[in-house]
């Protein structure tokens, strides 16, 4: 056994690393910077807490969520280890007792919120630790949260750039589950990262089962069919706090102990909801997708989605809590048609109430971002070919079909809507710039009855790239070149539905 290895034993009791584990860590202790793309239960936390005991130093890490912080924490302490964290929402006593043990020369971890650097208490901190060359590593989890591409843009993130010159010799490592190429050479230019090492696991998982279909009207019964089949615990996400609450009442109302969880809870509810979804057996909970980044429960069986997600990324990152032990599990998502336009509404809104530190340009370019993917989710959603392939798609990843989901094992007879399409690119050609729902409606009055078909079908073409349709939230559609190249000469369009 290498020294590595009986590290890795005499600390947790582990005989072997996880995949890309290895060269992470002999990258770090060679003082590298480095680029994880590690997914979802791959042991990223490993990756930065050896080095911190393996040279009993400091490794400070910062983190998007105090749960997350708080959770890894306790974990830490349990086995004796010296780790603390700082964040908002500490009362003054805890506050200064934790700033006490930034003076213990045992301590190994400490996990920060992104904020936190701006104080002065940290700043001067770090400094002084950089500088005396105690620092092994600092370690900037869930760095996805960084880049405005991303699916996770946090502000607070935007600033870690500073890091760099505040601790200039100290290696920086960021760790993410889902980072598309875009979104890598983000985080590399925005920290400042020096010929980092870039260690990418796939994001594929062999035993998740993917699968997407349209809402039912009362979905409650379907939940209750699928909580009745799934094992272990079962993660219900829903778009809206009110929803959540909706749902969980629901459950209970038939004799599921669903417990609810999102932001609007108070910190001592929160901390029930999250301990009961740790520790119970079967445990159901319905959250908003706030929930679950980083909670280490691995025989989760059902991850349910009651709404369309708003981007590919995000949805792999939330479907990768499913079976972290390995075993089958379930990615279930069950979309409507309005769910788009509710989302890009949510985001709108969001996105103005961000202005205030956000300069307008930078606003109105998330937005745009969020609608292009909302729609890329929404065409994996609705369209014909497998679902992980497309998923993965979405990371930069290529891979074969994965003959689990529901695209690839059913038989969904597709047809020639060639001549549908037809009908529609004329109406559009007559009318560029026509809201999606007003050329739906024209043509449902005028042609034939079925407005979901022909939105269905105008999506369908903004996929093909036959129109485009605008990024301003209100989904005015354009004929695009090859739209009018159709018009003239009109190819086979097939599509199951
Ligand atoms: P991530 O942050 O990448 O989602 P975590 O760091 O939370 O994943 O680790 C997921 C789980 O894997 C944890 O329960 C952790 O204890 C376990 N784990 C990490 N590395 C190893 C390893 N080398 N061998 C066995 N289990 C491991
Ligand atoms: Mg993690």
């Amino acid at each position: 056994m290498d020294s590595l290895a009986s590290a890795l034993n005499d600390h947790y009791g582990w005989d072997s690393f996880k995949p890309g584990q290895r060269p992470v860590l002999e990258a770090i202790l060679a003082g590298k910077d480095v680029v994880a793309v590690l997914p979802t239960g791959g042991g990223k936390s490993l990756c930065y807490q050896l080095p911190a005991l393996i040279r009993q130093g400091l490794v400070v890490v910062i983190s998007p969520l105090v749960a997350l912080m708080q959770d890894q924490v306790k974990q830490l302490n349990r086995r004796g280890i010296c780790a603390v964290s700082l964040h908002a929402g500490l009362d003054p006593d805890c506050h200064k007792e934790r700033l006490s043990c930034l003076r213990d020369q045992q301590l190994r971890l400490l996990y920060l919120a992104p904020e936190r650097l701006q104080g002065t208490v940290a700043r001067k901190f770090l400094e002084g630790k950089a500088a005396n060359g105690d620092i092994v590593a600092i370690a900037i989890d869930e760095a996805h949260c960084i880049s405005s591409w991303g699916h996770d843009f946090r502000p607070g993130y935007r600033r870690l750039g500073e890091i760099r010159s505040l601790c200039p010799d100290v290696p920086l490592v960021a760790l993410t589950a889902t980072a598309a190429p875009q979104v890598r050479a983000e985080i590399i230019r925005l920290l400042n990262l020096r010929k980092p090492l870039v260690q990418v696991c796939s994001a594929q998982r062999n035993n998740l089962c993917y699968s997407m279909s349209r809402r039912s009207e009362e979905p409650l019964r379907n939940i209750l069919e699928l909580l009745k089949i799934s094992r272990g615990a079962a993660l219900i996400y829903a778009r809206t706090r009110r929803s959540v609450e909706h749902w969980a009442k629901a459950l209970q109302g038939v004799g599921v102990s669903a417990i609810p969880y999102h932001a609007g809870l108070n910190n001592q509810s929160r901390h029930e909801a999250l301990t009961y979804f740790l520790e119970k057996e079967k445990p159901v909970l319905v959250a908003t997708v706030a929930f679950g980044m980083g909670v280490d429960r691995s025989d989760v069986g059902l991850v349910l989605h009651l709404d369309l997600p708003s981007t590919p990324e995000g949805y792999l990152q939330q479907s990768g809590r499913a079976g972290r032990d390995g075993l089958p599990s379930d990615c279930v998502v069950w979309f409507s048609p309005g769910d788009r336009t509710k989302l890009g509404w949510a985001i709108k809104y969001s996105s103005i109430q961000s202005k205030e530190g956000e300069a307008t340009g930078t606003a109105n370019f998330r937005f745009e971002i969020a609608q292009e993917q909302l729609r890329r989710m929404e065409a994996i959603a609705e369209g014909d070919s497998c679902l992980e392939q497309a998923l993965l798609l979405a990371v930069g990843e290529l891979g074969a079909p994965c003959g689990r989901c529901d695209r690839c094992t059913s038989l969904r007879p597709s047809r020639n809507w060639s001549d549908k399409a037809m009908t529609l690119l004329v109406s559009l050609h007559d009318n560029q710039g026509v809201a999606i729902h007003s050329l739906v409606e024209n043509l449902s009055k005028e042609v034939d009855k079925g407005e979901e078909r022909w939105g269905w079908l105008a999506r369908r073409l903004v996929q093909e790239e036959l129109i485009r349709e605008s990024n301003d939230g209100s989904q005015k559609l354009f004929l695009c070149e090859s739209g009018r190249y159709f018009l003239k000469e009109p190819w086979p369009l097939k599509y199951a539905g």
